[in-house]
């Protein structure tokens, strides 16, 4: 019988990394995601379920405080954490999403709370934060949080994270979460949370998470159509996600996206001087990176 194969790729966020250089930021970023990488890699080897394996992977990220998402996430302009995730399920496509959560640790572990338990697939504002307890989620006060990124001015940034696994069942999950873009204003949400937008798995195509200036994403349903290039145009991961990628910059947006295909192929495109990234494909081929320029 033929190996069962299995894919994964995480991101931490695109934006404009050239500026880290020589911070150790970088280095720090890769090796937390090189080791998550290997962690969660030996996981689905050992037959663990891509639903499982997404969550723990983002669950790492937010508590890790490098990224953009969780204990790293800044305030907005009203000083408030305000924190959007989603999570997809390639099998049945059942989703579930959350927005403006303000004292959860692990917005993710919500998110798939509304998928599994609910019958809805988002919700937002002080409904979210009372889910905690039932979702398993410990609350946070805003001590907790320690902006990875507190920039003088604004600068184009972002941190968002997420990961798309493809399990050695064949089973497709993709999971995005964020504290949203720097100094966004209060109440805004970006395409983090939104199905189609920010995330999209579905396990006779692939899954997709997004990161970046998150109105633009919104505006091209970036994660849905890259999923339809690929179903109905018959593109590669790269191909699908590249073309994408060239409309959002066309009308001045930036980020990157992780995309894997049903045969574990994998893309991780940005427009931007760097994406915290680190992919596994069904060939075995590795990488980690950030900062190219
Ligand atoms: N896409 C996210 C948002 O717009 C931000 C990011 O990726 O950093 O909220």
């Amino acid at each position: 019988m033929r190996e069962q194969r299995f894919a994964l790729a995480l991101h931490g966020g695109a934006g404009d990394l050239a500026r880290y250089r020589g911070l150790g930021r970088l280095e720090e970023a890769e090796a937390f995601l090189g080791a998550l990488l290997d962690t969660m890699t030996s996981r689905l080897r050992n037959g663990d379920v891509a639903l499982d394996v997404a969550i723990a992977a983002v669950e790492a990220m937010e508590d890790c405080g490098l990224f953009h998402a969780g204990r790293g996430s800044s305030p907005t302009s009203n000083g408030m954490i305000e924190l959007d995730a989603s999570i997809m399920h390639g099998r049945d496509r059942t989703a579930g999403a959350i927005a403006v959560a303000r004292t959860l640790k692990n917005p993710i572990r919500v998110a798939n709370y509304v998928m599994q338990s609910t019958p809805n697939v988002f919700l937002a504002g002080e409904e979210v934060d009372a889910l905690a307890d039932v979702a398993g989620s410990d609350t946070v006060g805003p001590d907790y949080f320690i902006p990875c990124d507190d920039v003088g001015a604004w600068l184009p940034s972002s941190g968002t994270v997420g990961a798309v696994v493809m399990d050695t069942h064949g089973d497709i999950v993709a999971a995005t979460s964020t504290g949203g873009t720097l100094r966004k204003r209060a109440g805004r949400i970006g395409d983090t949370p939104v199905i189609g937008a920010g995330t999209y798995a579905d396990n006779a195509v692939g899954a997709v998470s997004c990161t970046g200036v998150g109105e633009y994403f919104l505006r091209t349903s970036a994660a849905s159509r890259i999923i339809a290039r690929m179903q109905y145009l018959n593109e590669e991961p790269l191909a699908a996600s590249a073309a994408v990628l060239t409309e959002i910059g066309a009308m001045g947006g930036f980020g990157g996206m992780i995309v894997l295909d049903r045969l574990g192929r994998v893309a991780m495109p940005y427009n931007t001087s760097g994406m915290y990234r680190a992919s596994i494909d069904a060939e075995g081929t590795r990488i980690v990176g950030s900062c190219d320029l």
